[in-house]
């Protein structure tokens, strides 16, 4: 929905300033290959779940994190909340996609860093990360994932999730405040 919600703002500016909207063919005729956010790039449709292995967004997230989350899935089915994967692994096109929204949103690369990563350096393209929906699901993940190994990671994205395998008997480690205090976001 958000990924929905930011191409509507991206293809509104676009429109704005005289340029045509994302998708379309450029001026010389030659069509895109495909849409700029596909199931094959790791788009996941609404309503997507851990168990949705036909979905190239869940099918190529890290086995071990994968696993991890269909465990606590099926946990928190005893208590009522279901896991919807808003978004899972993203190819690099994808990455970079999300990280041009986020520039014209933010308004600079510094404020879009807090938020979107480069392609090199976020764990979504390398399948290490999920961003879990509702806010039902992603609280109840904050009070049992560690059972999981299961962690937040960032205090601004409650929905982030990665594997920290050492938070089943430690838990989990401090958070970031966000992710330009993430040392693997450093150059
Ligand atoms: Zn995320």
């Amino acid at each position: 929905m958000r990924v929905a919600g930011l191409l509507v703002v991206v293809a509104a500016i676009a429109a704005a300033a005289g340029h045509p909207s994302l998708g379309s063919s450029s001026s010389t005729g030659t069509p895109r290959p495909r849409g700029p956010l596909g199931l094959a790039d790791g788009a996941v449709p609404d309503g997507t779940t851990v168990f949705d292995d036909e979905v190239p967004g869940v099918a190529n997230l890290d086995p071990a994190l994968l696993g991890a989350l269909r465990r606590a899935a099926a946990d928190s089915a005893d208590d009522g909340v279901e896991f919807v994967v808003d978004s899972g692994w993203r190819s690099r096109a994808y990455q970079e996609q999300l990280l041009h929204e986020a520039v014209l949103k933010y308004g600079s690369e510094a404020e879009a860093s807090r938020w979107v990563a480069t392609p090199g350096r976020s764990s979504h393209v390398s399948g290490g990360a999920v961003d879990i929906g509702p806010s039902g699901a992603a609280a109840w993940l904050s009070e049992h994932g560690a059972e999981h190994g299961l962690c937040q990671i960032y205090g601004n994205e409650p929905w982030h999730y990665e594997l920290r395998p050492e938070a089943i008997a430690r838990g989990c480690p401090p958070m970031y405040s966000d992710p330009t205090q993430d040392p693997r976001m450093q150059r």
